[in-house]
């Protein structure tokens, strides 16, 4: 499988240089040379497959048997071991929920499965690779639970000390092994920045194998693409054209139901649903995009002002705004309208979302009253689990909710995190002292 980047200043890699670099040398993005189309006899054994013999067939096809057939079913086992289950909500309306792996949110699934591929790429190398993340909250959770216990591999995670969730903390500190956590007393700019210096001081990548785990990796992106497979197997009855309500914020979920409905996939668009932070859907409307600084919300896994995918579908659709328009139609919405939607569907069908897909869920209601959505199926993702945002959710509904296991297991585990200013020279000694 080749790879390009977006900016065409790089040259075409193969995937396993791709997954291990991250981004290309021209500060672009990987995109894939070729999606295929997959083989009829797929879609007619669809219906039987699993999610794991989804994702075997969609990266066969993608990869041209780059990674034996053996070594690619191992990887996809260990990295896709959680369902994802659609529940139907009415006749025309579909939940699929991305919530069931370790860290309750759909991150889950691009963190394992880039996981595993970097483990096997690294696998005869002598040295270890340091992978350096810093994260607000959510991805950090994903990316410790999916590399813990991988050969040869070793994660580094900065987090801003008191600005992350105590459940979030606990999930970024409580893994031991090969995941370090280190605590900034500062904030989450000061951790990302700390982590940008040490990708560029040679004192460090001279004697330091250093990777990302960054979220515009392709290796995080291919995964997403097979539950949009898994949630088309299991609709029950199929009304007219499929939509699927893709709750954004850096548009990497949109991007890979793109690549599935690329390979082939009988999805008729996507609805980009966002909360203010509104760039896409004004681009939709207007033709003209216009990053912003972002604005706090309650879905804040969507807040982000210039999402970091928007290259890619500029690349999937020739920057062409009638392209951009055939495939998605976008809508955005207010704290107080999540709020009432995430209420309003927990009293009608006595089912709790989280800030996130109620986002969604407003978008597909606002959807289903133009002319485009009549007579339509939608499919509502569920990005994070409800309890994930606890506090936010019980004062919406006004009841108390009970944490999975998971959650209840993680709350009486020791933290252990280094603690550190947010000092340029401290964490590069660190760094030296602990993985050299
Ligand atoms: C990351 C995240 C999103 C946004 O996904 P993108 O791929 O960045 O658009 C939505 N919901 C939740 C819960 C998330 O963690």
């Amino acid at each position: 499988m080749k790879l390009y980047s977006t900016r065409g200043q790089s040259p075409v890699v193969e995937l396993g240089e791709a997954v291990l670099r991250g981004l290309p040398p021209d500060n672009g993005l990987y995109m894939p040379e070729y999606i295929p189309t997959l083989d009829v006899s797929f879609f007619e054994d669809l219906p039987g497959m699993s999610l794991p013999d989804i994702g075997y067939s969609v990266c066969k096809a993608l990869f041209q048997d780059y990674i034996p057939d053996v070594e690619l079913r191992r990887i996809i086992n260990a990295a896709i071991n959680f369902p994802a289950p659609v529940v139907k909500l009415s006749e025309d309306t579909y939940v699929l929920e991305l919530f069931h792996g370790p860290s309750l949110a759909f991150k889950d699934f691009g963190a394992r499965f880039m996981a595993q591929l970097m483990g096997y790429f690294n696998r005869h190398e002598d040295e270890k690779l340091v992978i350096l993340v810093a994260t607000s909250g959510d991805t950090g959770g994903a990316v410790a639970s999916g590399f813990v216990g991988v050969d040869g591999i070793e994660v580094c995670i900065l987090y801003p000390s008191g600005k992350v969730s105590p459940l979030q903390e606990k999930q970024l500190t409580t893994h031991g092994k090969n995941i370090t956590a280190i605590e900034v007393k500062g904030t989450f700019d000061d951790c990302q920045d700390l982590v940008k210096k040490a990708f560029l001081d040679p004192n460090l990548t001279n004697v330091l194998r250093l990777s990302s785990a960054n979220s515009i990796n392709i290796a995080r992106l291919i995964p997403q693409s097979f539950y949009y497979f898994d949630a088309f197997r299991q609709l029950e009855s199929r009304e007219g054209d499929v939509w699927f309500s893709v709750p954004s914020g850096n548009f990497g979920n949109l991007t890979a139901g793109l690549f599935a409905k690329k390979m082939g996939l009988d999805i008729t668009g996507f609805i980009a649903a966002t909360n203010v932070n509104d760039v896409v859907p004004r681009y939709l409307d207007q033709g003209i995009y216009e990053p912003r600084p972002s604005i706090r919300t309650i879905s804040n896994a969507m807040d982000v002002g210039n999402p970091s995918n928007f290259r890619r579908l500029e690349d999937l659709f020739c920057s062409t705004w009638n392209n951009f328009r055939d495939n998605m139609i976008g809508f955005s919405f207010s704290d107080s309208e999540t709020k009432h939607k995430l209420s309003e569907v927990n009293n009608r069908y006595g089912y709790l979302l989280d800030p996130h897909g109620a986002v969604g869920m407003l978008a597909w209601d606002q959807f289903r009253q133009t002319d485009l959505g009549k007579n339509t199926t939608g499919v509502v993702l569920e990005t994070a689990h409800p309890a994930k945002f606890k506090d936010d959710v019980e004062s919406i509904i006004g009841e108390d909710i009970t944490l999975p296991k998971s959650l209840m297991d993680i709350k009486d585990k020791e933290k252990v995190a280094y603690l550190m200013p947010p000092d340029y020279d401290s964490f590069s000694r660190y760094l030296l002292d602990r993985y050299n």
